[in-house]
């Protein structure tokens, strides 16, 4: 700890600090809270005015509802909207909606077919009201050190020279701070290079309930996509994905973030008529590398959400993703409270769920979507079909069995090596027959980016 004087109205107590105030962090909060724990939550943010992360999986209104936030309330309060399916769009304009077949809703599977797009900004204050509500007690601090004993973390110390002391830590600092990662210098897996997002919200007439994925060509070359996530009635937040290698050519030739959202936004004739409406206004940019670490946690500490794994936004899998770990974390804490470290064994299922939940979306919609292989063998929208399949069952499965000791998990976990084991070999075969005119059209810059984020575990 930087101060050993301090003074003593600088120094807290609390049952859990949670670092991080976006949806993981508040997530747990609230799970502690509501399990009886004293937590306090360190964000240093004020405004939360560009948040991405609208569009769910079949999973996450479930995720919700253990927060008190049911699917009805949320949509009655116009924090989401009713998502019904997915429509893939291809370079040339023809078009294929994926929806989980209306049977799965009936006996005896009974599965909840409707999702929900996300007001990202009216659910994180509502999130927000719901922690004051519990108790919660936010600081708008950021955690700037921790005093360590045997991998023990006593105490946070803050930026405004507070000393907090907790018997749990929960990181939910967020893919660009992973505190504890960095930390204890955990291992982690990348998959992808890295790439950047830049969005901006467009009002538009004609009201879809659903997510559309447009995917820019051409078909032999690392994907580049667009995604149309309608947030709130008359608007949609469109977003354009690409590897940070060719955004900096792109800058580099003069083009701003509007220019380069427009310009490929008027490659399909829908979003084409949105830029001619209203052209984006200053649009949000962030980068992000797919990783995920291993040894997420540790005796009395725990990560979550993108902190943890970073999967990439077109599984849409962040917001469950971000919702799970913050349920199992705080569950985990609840229930070995009194004992005041989790076991060994409870450590290493958690660690691996999120490894392996993590490793799965990520390295299949890198061998599926993003490198041009397989996609050219099975075709856009075969690719879409082939991914979906595993990527829906795996969420549903685990929904239903809610894998948490150490053999269920291994099973889990082994059902998901298995996948992509399977994806790999047919990555690898695809590979050997594919034409390779795509790799040629890559700048060496690219290819290098490429390889690297392929090949080195960060
Ligand atoms: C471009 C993009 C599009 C996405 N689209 C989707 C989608 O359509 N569907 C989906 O399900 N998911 C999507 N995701 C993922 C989803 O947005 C995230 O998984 C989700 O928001 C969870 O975030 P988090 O709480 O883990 O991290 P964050 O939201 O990043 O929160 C971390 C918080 O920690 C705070 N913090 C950082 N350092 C400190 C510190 N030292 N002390 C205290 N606080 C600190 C930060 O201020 C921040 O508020 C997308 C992600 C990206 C990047």
């Amino acid at each position: 700890m930087a101060d050993e004087r301090r003074d003593d109205k600088t120094e807290l107590h609390a049952d859990a600090v949670v670092i991080g105030g976006g949806l993981a962090g508040q997530a747990a909060a609230i799970h502690l809270a509501r399990g009886g724990l004293r937590v306090i939550c360190l964000e240093p943010r004020e405004s939360f005015q560009q948040i991405a992360g609208e569009s769910l999986d079949w999973s996450a209104p479930q995720l919700f509802d253990q927060l008190g936030l049911t699917m009805e309330d949320l949509v009655a309060s116009g924090a989401a909207t009713l998502k019904r399916h997915i429509t893939v769009v291809a370079p040339d304009g023809s078009r294929q909606e994926y929806l989980p077949g209306a049977w799965l809703a009936e006996r005896p599977w009974n599965v909840e077919i409707r999702t929900l797009h996300l007001d990202r900004i009216q659910m994180h204050n509502q999130l927000s009201r719901s922690a004051h509500a519990h108790g919660v007690m936010t600081l708008r601090e950021r955690a700037a050190e921790f005093e360590i004993r045997n991998r023990r973390i006593l105490a946070v110390a803050t930026s405004k020279g507070r000393c907090i002391r907790a018997s749990w830590i929960i990181d939910a600092s967020g893919a660009s701070a992973s505190l504890l990662g960095r930390e204890f210098n955990l291992k982690s897996i990348a998959y992808g290079p890295r790439k950047v997002a830049v969005w901006a919200h467009f009002r538009t007439e004609n009201w879809v309930e659903g997510t559309t994925l447009y995917l820019l060509g051409p078909a032999d070359e690392y994907m580049e996509w667009i995604w149309e996530i309608p947030i709130r009635p008359g608007v949609s937040s469109i977003g354009y994905v690409a590897p940070g290698s060719k955004i900096k050519i792109q800058r580099a030739r003069g083009l701003t973030n509007g220019d380069l959202l427009s310009g490929q936004m008027r490659k399909f004739a829908r979003l084409n008529s949105l830029v001619n409406d209203g052209p984006p206004e200053r649009p949000a940019v962030t980068s992000f590398l797919c990783r995920t670490y291993s040894g997420v946690c540790g005796p009395n500490w725990i990560i979550v959400g993108e902190a943890a794994s970073q999967s990439d936004p077109i599984t849409g899998n962040g917001v469950t993703a971000a919702l799970r770990h913050a349920a199992e974390a705080s569950s985990l804490v609840c229930k070995n409270r009194h004992r005041a470290r989790i076991p060994v064994l409870a450590r290493a299922a958690y660690s691996m769920r999120v490894l392996e939940i993590g490793l799965f979306f990520n390295s299949l919609i890198e061998k599926f979507f993003y490198q041009y292989p397989l996609r050219a063998r099975l075709g856009f929208f075969g690719t879409a079909r082939t991914y979906t399949v595993p990527a829906w069952l795996t969420n549903l499965l685990y929904s239903r069995m809610r894998p948490r000791r150490l053999l269920g998990s291994v099973l889990f976990c082994s059902a998901m090596v298995a996948m992509r084991l399977v994806t790999w070999a047919a990555f690898q075969l695809s590979r050997f027959f594919a034409p390779r005119a795509g790799k040629s059209r890559q700048s060496d810059d690219e290819r290098k980016e490429q390889r690297r984020a392929l090949h080195t575990p960060r």
